[in-house]
């Protein structure tokens, strides 16, 4: 009997499909990529499906309708391994800013008829749904990375991808520290590796876009970026991005929202 390939299904929740073009974007690998295993559903490639149960699922975007969280517990029942890439999948996305207001606000603005829009009071991570077999960070993701990731499930092992922030990668490339050198606050401290420190290489600081790394000191890094001049409303702005919903993201943003609160 010929072995059978594993299948995998890739899965679009509310996202801009910037992460499954990711995949896409493997020119190098997705030859290699498509040999070793069965696409069964990839809407952003191919128009055919192959229902039943898939050995690698990968879901991108978050929840913010109740079909949503009725359809992610479907895939779950479905998947053998499932992974989320992404900050939407991951952290809620930058919709999760609906999460700190009236998500009937934003529909009124949005649409001519909010009456007939069916969403959640929040946009949430994909974890807070269903279990997950890992959870791969990036707005979008790293396309060198998403290969390691299905590469390590096709194989039995754990991802190869690091846990520590983005300055560990400034080290490696010899950056000059932005903050240190040009006082411009950036946000690779706490957050994680997987884009080789691009921002900084070009004298920019990081805005956060691949999530909190592992143990991250929000708010000593706050306290910097204030000695930097950045004011409370600033520093709540600068957490709330498109990770604003990730925890300790979160977290350091709620500390500099007290003026918001007295009015
Ligand atoms: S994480 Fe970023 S790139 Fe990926 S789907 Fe969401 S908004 Fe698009
Ligand atoms: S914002 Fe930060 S994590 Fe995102 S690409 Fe720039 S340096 Fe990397």
């Amino acid at each position: 009997m010929a072995h059978r390939k594993p299948r995998l299904a890739v899965w679009k929740f509310a996202s801009c499909d910037g992460c499954q073009l990711s995949l896409l974007d493997c020119e190098d690998e997705l030859l290699a990529i498509a040999g070793a295993l069965e696409i069964s559903y990839f809407p952003e490639a191919t128009r055919g499906e192959a229902r039943g149960v898939y050995d690698l699922s990968l879901v991108e975007g978050s929840v913010t309708t109740p079909h949503d969280a009725e359809r992610i517990q479907d895939i779950r029942r479905r998947s053998k391994k499932l992974v989320t890439i992404g900050a939407c999948a991951t952290a809620g996305g930058i919709q999760a800013l609906r999460n700190f207001a009236d998500v009937r606000d934003y529909a009124a603005i949005v649409y001519a008829h909010p009456e007939y829009i069916q969403t959640l009071a929040t946009s949430t991570a994909i974890s807070q749904h269903v279990p997950v077999d890992f959870e791969l960070r990036g707005c979008p993701i790293n396309k060198g990375q998403l290969v390691d990731v299905i590469s390590a499930f096709l194989t039995g092992r754990r991802p190869n991808t690091p846990a520590e922030s983005v300055c560990v990668q400034c080290k490696l490339k010899g950056n000059v520290c932005v903050m240190v050198a040009r006082a411009i606050p950036c946000l690779g401290p706490v957050t994680h590796a997987g884009c080789g420190a691009l921002c900084p290489s070009y004298d920019r600081g990081c805005y956060g876009c691949f999530g909190p790394k592992e143990t991250p000191n929000a708010p000593s890094l706050s306290g910097w970026f204030k000695r930097l001049g950045v004011d409370e409303k600033g520093l709540q702005r600068i957490y709330r991005t498109f990770n604003a919903d990730a925890e300790p993201f979160r977290q350091e943003s709620e500390r500099h929202d007290a003026q918001d609160h007295q009015g």
